[in-house]
């Protein structure tokens, strides 16, 4: 039952082994700051907070670090329209980026380094790529020489011969196709307007400072961070699958090249969120953010549970309909909990998991994150015991399966732990409605019919479905 995950590197899902025995380092590549997140990029955020949540239930301790991209082609150019400087355009949308996250119920990476903050480190890797020649001067920047690594393209499964003919390419963007020498570094040109930092390569370049001004290429930003914040090779490396080519590759053969080692051992790449079957992306012109779903009055955390349908690596189609069923889904899930724990108050204390359902639980999600299994286990399970209430003794399965639930919501996150507080019942009302149901299960019917009526008095009703009494505001 050993955790096994897909590696892109290999093509195949094979055992998770760290290298720090019961350590684990991971590194998501994180949003590029110049508009509004749409559902398409959360879900992989989402995937990385269930694969941290994984290694964290398989006893890992695991460090995760997620980077913002701060400063690429798309933040400047986007800035200018705007009119606004870089900073402050960019720290809009990370904001958002982060309130989206939150109630995602995402929790937050150990570090998030930004790209402005470390230029310098990026600078220190490109004067050691230019040192030993996998890097050249051009006219317009530093490029990294592709024909000098030797494995270049192996996580994409690229065909070398043909890279090695292939001219430079200017821009970030990672939708190209052209797997050619790429900026590390752009010198200044006026239309970076505010933005650059001075770096003392540029040789033969006039020495006034704004010629030695410039900016770093993409890749060499996480390369970078990678470095700065976890060392040279990880444990695993996150994205979505659009990174393999050419951010990721890339960013191990700058990083392999300065360091002789692996940047991480394992590669893991989210499927895209869909729309009418094409790529959720901005450049589509059909992207849907978390703000248009609460519009529509769905919680965050039901786009969570419908995310939760399908395997991390397949491909999802969004529409509202599928949306609309994942919500009612999860108020039902929602409800079966707060019952339970209604129903449990008095054996709380004693509350132990069933083991068997949870071993079945994390087989589904050590077999490479497979969550739609680990997800209708969850159902399984409440189905398997929903038990009569008027059996006392029940009360105990009742108790276990609510433990073993918020075991699994340890993983799922879907929040199940509030469902469990009823907060908006009075206390008071809630041990009426105990008291009433002991005395309902003692035989005492005239003093439980006394008890629904004092209930009633206070504004509350009594619900008696199959699952157990259920209290209702009138
Ligand atoms: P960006 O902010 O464009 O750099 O993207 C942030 C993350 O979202 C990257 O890992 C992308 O690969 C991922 N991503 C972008 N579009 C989609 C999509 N439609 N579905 C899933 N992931 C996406
Ligand atoms: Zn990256």
């Amino acid at each position: 039952m050993a955790l096994k995950l897909y590696n892109t590197l290999a093509r195949e899902v094979m055992p998770f082994q760290s290298l720090k025995t019961g350590m684990a380092t991971m590194y998501t590549c994180g949003p590029t700051v110049y508009a509004p997140t749409h559902i398409g990029n959360l879900r992989t955020f989402v995937v990385s907070d269930w694969l941290r949540r994984t290694l964290k239930r398989n006893g890992y301790q695991v460090q995760t670090v997620m980077n913002v991209t701060d400063v690429d082609d798309k933040t400047i150019k986007n800035s200018q329209i705007a009119g606004l400087p870089l900073s402050i355009f960019t720290n809009q949308f990370e904001k958002a980026f982060f309130a989206d996250l939150k109630s995602l119920n995402v929790e937050s990476a150990n570090q998030i380094p930004h790209a402005t903050e470390y230029v310098k480190n990026m600078i220190e890797m490109i004067k050691i790529l230019l040192d030993k020649d996998f890097a050249y001067q051009a006219e317009d920047g530093i490029y990294f020489r592709v024909a000098k690594a030797d494995k270049y393209g192996g996580l994409a499964q690229l065909n070398l011969e043909s890279i090695k003919t292939q001219s430079r390419i200017k821009t970030d963007q990672y939708d190209k196709e052209t797997p050619n020498d790429f900026a590390l570094w752009k010198f200044w040109q006026a239309s970076d307007g505010e933005v650059g930092w001075d770096a003392d390569f540029g040789e033969g370049r006039p020495a006034s400072a704004t010629l030695r001004r410039g900016r770093p290429g993409w890749h060499i930003e996480c390369s970078a961070m990678i470095s700065a914040v976890l060392g040279a090779t990880i444990d695993i490396h996150l994205g979505g699958i659009d990174l393999i080519f050419p951010h990721h590759t890339n960013e191990i053969a700058q990083s392999e090249a300065v360091t002789g080692q692996p940047l991480a051992n394992f590669w893991s790449h989210v499927a895209f969120v869909n729309m009418n079957d094409s790529k959720m992306a901005k450049s589509e012109g059909n992207v849907i953010t978390l703000a248009d779903l609460v519009a529509r009055d769905f919680s965050p955390l039901a786009y969570r549970y419908w995310l939760l349908s399908a395997h991390y690596r397949t491909t999802i189609n969004f529409s509202w309909e599928a949306l609309e069923g994942a919500a009612t889904a999860l108020k039902k899930l929602q409800n079966h909990v707060a019952d339970l724990a209604l129903q449990t108050q008095s054996v709380r204390h004693s509350m132990s998991h069933n083991q068997e359902y949870l071993d079945k639980f994390t087989e589904a999600i050590n077999n490479d994150l497979n969550l739609p299994v680990a997800l209708s286990i969850v159902w399984q399970l409440l189905d398997d015991q929903a038990v009569a209430p008027a059996d006392p003794s029940k009360e105990f399965v009742r108790a276990g399966t609510l433990a073993t639930i918020l075991e699994f919501d340890k993983v799922l996150g879907l929040d199940l732990i509030s469902a469990t507080k009823l907060a908006d019942i009075p206390e008071e009302i809630k041990n009426l409605l105990t008291e009433r149901e002991s005395a309902r299960l003692a035989g005492d019917f005239p003093r439980a019919d006394h008890l629904r009526e004092q209930i009633t008095t206070t504004g509350y009703t009594i619900d008696d479905t199959p699952t157990g009494p259920k209290l209702r505001k009138i």
